[in-house]
């Protein structure tokens, strides 16, 4: 099935698995990086259908493919097919970066959790010693928990419509710091320094039932949502006071790098890359 997608013997051959992917701006930044080190590569985005993630993966690099990033909704099905996972791939159950090693054995790692880390830390947005919210308890989160925690905020509470989900997430995470579970209605007596939204509810235009009354002074809010126009949950935090409001796109560039650099052994400029997706 792949052969339809022109992988070539001369010029080293990546892609994003995903379905749907063609939205995806994967292929676009990996160039970008690219370009940065005069590299020539292909990046394509390639949509596999439901039960043939296995096969998809194996004829890509049977055909010579040199890395894959998977997105929604292979990252477990990715988590499961790799030989050799890193440690963080493994405390977080998710692939997102596929690569094969001298052995030809099937590497994969995750690198949201980082990308989302490193963005933070490009804003000067600071972990340690911060109360933080989690809203959401889907892949996401279980892919963020681990790289959040060991950045040392005094406590992290993750809150989701279905709180058994947010329950048994602090319930896996907990040895790695301070992490609790609750329900929208107990936010009505806490407070914090950072909100991440990472809900799909962004995506329906829908804002989860947060109270007003959250966020200390001088927080920040940040959606892993990305679009041309502020999500809702973003427009509900410029409303209610947040001294810092971003989207998901700087976590996407990041996290791209991370895997970039696993591949190609280089650290892209993600500011140039950022300000570019930022202004087409
Ligand atoms: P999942 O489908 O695994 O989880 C969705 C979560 O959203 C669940 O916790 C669900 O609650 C909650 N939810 C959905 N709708 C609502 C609603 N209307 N009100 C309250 N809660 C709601 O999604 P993922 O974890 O894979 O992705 C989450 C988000 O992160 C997506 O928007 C995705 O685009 C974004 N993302 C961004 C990345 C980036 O690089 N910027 C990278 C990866 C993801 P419940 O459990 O009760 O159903």
């Amino acid at each position: 099935m792949l052969e339809a997608y022109n992988i070539s013997s001369t010029v080293s051959h990546y892609a994003v698995f995903g379905n749907p992917v063609a939205h995806s701006k994967s292929p676009a930044i990996h160039q970008l990086f690219a370009e940065q080190f005069d590299l020539e590569l292909q990046y394509q985005a390639i949509p596999v259908e439901t039960g043939q993630f296995v096969h998809a993966l194996t004829e890509f690099f049977s055909l010579g493919g040199k890395g894959l990033n998977i997105t929604v909704p292979f990252k477990q099905e990715a988590y499961e097919a790799c030989e050799i996972l890193t440690q963080r791939a493994r405390a977080c159950q998710s692939v997102n970066t596929i690569w094969l090693d001298e052995q030809a054995h099937v590497n994969g790692d995750t690198t949201d959790g980082q990308g989302l880390v490193n963005d933070l830390t490009t804003n000067n947005i600071s972990l340690q010693g911060a109360a933080v919210l989690i809203m959401g308890a889907g892949g996401t989160v279980r892919s963020i928990l681990q790289p959040l925690l060991h950045e040392k905020p005094d406590n992290l509470t993750i809150v989701n419509r279905t709180v058994s989900k947010a329950q048994s997430l602090a319930i896996q995470f907990s040895n790695e710091g301070l992490v609790s579970a609750c329900s929208y209605d107990d936010l009505k007596v806490k407070r914090f320094d950072l909100v991440i939204n990472a809900t799909s509810s962004s995506l329906q235009g829908e804002l989860p039932p947060l109270p007003a009354t959250i966020l200390n002074h001088a927080a920040a809010c940040y959606d892993l949502m990305y679009g041309d126009e502020d999500t809702v949950f973003m427009q509900w935090a410029r409303d209610n006071g947040a001294a810092m409001v971003l989207d998901g796109l700087g976590m996407l560039v990041e996290q791209a790098a991370v895997g970039f650099s696993i591949w190609h052994g280089k650290q892209p400029d993600t500011a140039k890359v950022l300000h570019k997706l930022r202004s087409s």
